[in-house]
């Protein structure tokens, strides 16, 4: 079980940076991101000029029916599953250079690497490239890798309209990516995925290298609250029933309740609806969203109870109706253990500072988590800014995320 820790297999930043840089002219914008959603000509552009370096690489490309992308790189026995890693070109309408990018490229530099130094593995090596991972156009996000696990069917997903009404089967068609290959019959005997932290603690902490050790479990809520509509000036404050005053005491306690939790615990509320929405009226009715988050799934239910418990009484308290719906739930993915280790593995034998770190994003790794054993490397982004046009991340950094990458697959594939 012991991994080459002298490894002499040393990845290009330059070339993974100039390639970064190639792929983000797709669509660039004039803040210095770019706009490649999902589907679309230019996702269809950046799509065509990936899979071009992957053949350029010897690499073979499959294409599902969904759009999923595999390029492979056969090993000494092709007989086992693939070692395989990935993420998604997509991007937000106002998106990055770095956020998906950085992983499949990342992926496609550690297979170049293994060009340049004649190294053959055992198992195949894959470099997937996820549909629609964003879900800016297309809802759900993570939408190609959730077909793949089995979690969307495909059907559902090619049916998905965006806002115009056009399906992603058609727009799959338009771009050239309507695969003939079945979705999710693939082995996958592992998946690594490289990607920016998108939050400020690396940074903060400075470390080059964060070790994901699973994603955080979370918990959506719609809240209706109900009170009565009255008139602003003749109602004393007495007996009012406002739904507005009475929402953000939840609201605050929402937060409060998740600062409780640090460094973890996230409560957010990012919706809120005011009715009737006048200057002069007493709201008589509010609806509004509760994002909670924790890696771990008995704090999560504690956040539940809590929240259900302080509907209760502020309804009591301020004689108005407030009902809970829980909307969405996913439950905390810790990743695989002995991948985990492999990756800090990596991060010490090349020297990179590196820390333990869960990711509060979604990511088509944490679908891969539940068919395979799945690790993530994380690096650095620039004041933890991402979803943005300026999102930023240094070569150097890059590299040492590719570097760990390399190491972990090779670790894998032996
Ligand atoms: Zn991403």
């Amino acid at each position: 079980m012991s991994s080459n820790v002298e490894t002499p297999v040393k990845v290009s930043a330059s070339r993974l940076y100039e390639s970064l840089m190639e792929l983000a002219r797709i669509g660039a914008t004039d803040k210095g991101g770019s706009c490649r959603l999902a589907l679309t000509e230019l996702d269809g552009q950046g799509r065509d000029l990936v899979t071009q370096w992957m053949r350029d690489a010897g690499m073979s490309i499959h294409v599902d029916q969904v759009g999923n992308i595999f390029a492979r790189r056969s090993g000494l026995d092709d007989s086992l599953p693939a070692v395989m890693t990935g993420s998604h070109i997509d991007t937000q309408p106002t998106g990055g250079k770095f956020d998906g990018c950085f992983g499949v490229l990342a992926g496609l530099e550690v297979i170049r690497t293994l060009n340049d130094h004649g190294i053959q593995t055992r198992a195949p090596l894959e470099v997937a490239i996820w549909t629609n991972e964003e879900g800016t156009r297309f809802v759900p996000v993570m939408m190609g890798s959730g077909a793949f696990i089995g979690r969307f069917s495909v059907d559902e997903v090619l049916a998905t309209t965006d806002k115009d009404g056009l399906t992603v089967g058609d727009e799959l068609k338009k771009i050239g990516y309507a695969g003939e290959l079945p979705v999710g019959q693939r082995a996958v005997g592992a998946y690594f995925e490289a990607h920016i932290e998108q939050g400020p603690i690396l940074e903060a902490e400075r470390k080059t290298i964060g070790v994901v050790t699973g994603s955080l479990g979370l918990r959506w809520y719609d809240i209706t609250v109900t009170g009565m509509e009255m008139h602003a000036g003749p109602t004393p404050m007495t007996g009012r029933r406002d739904a507005l005053y009475t929402s953000t005491i939840i609201m605050q306690d929402v937060v409060n309740y998740a600062r409780q939790h640090a460094p973890y615990g996230r409560g957010t509320v990012g919706l809120v609806n005011v009715f009737p929405g006048s200057r002069n009226v007493i709201p008589g009715k509010v609806t509004f969203t509760v994002d909670y988050r924790h890696p771990d799934a008995s704090v999560l239910q504690q956040m539940h109870e809590r929240l259900e418990s302080v509907c209760e009484q502020v309804a009591q308290e301020h004689n108005v109706e407030v009902k809970v719906t829980e909307v969405s739930y996913f439950p905390p993915t810790p990743f695989d253990v002995k991948m985990v280790q492999s990756v800090r593995e990596a991060a010490v034998a090349c020297g990179y500072s590196h820390m333990d770190i869960v990711t509060g994003a979604g990511h088509d790794a944490v679908h891969m988590a539940s068919i395979a054993p799945t690790a993530m490397v994380f690096v650095p982004c620039k004041d933890g800014i991402s979803h943005n046009e300026i999102e930023d991340a240094t070569p150097e950094d890059l590299g040492a995320g590719a570097q760990v990458l390399c190491d972990a697959m090779l670790s894998a594939a032996s």
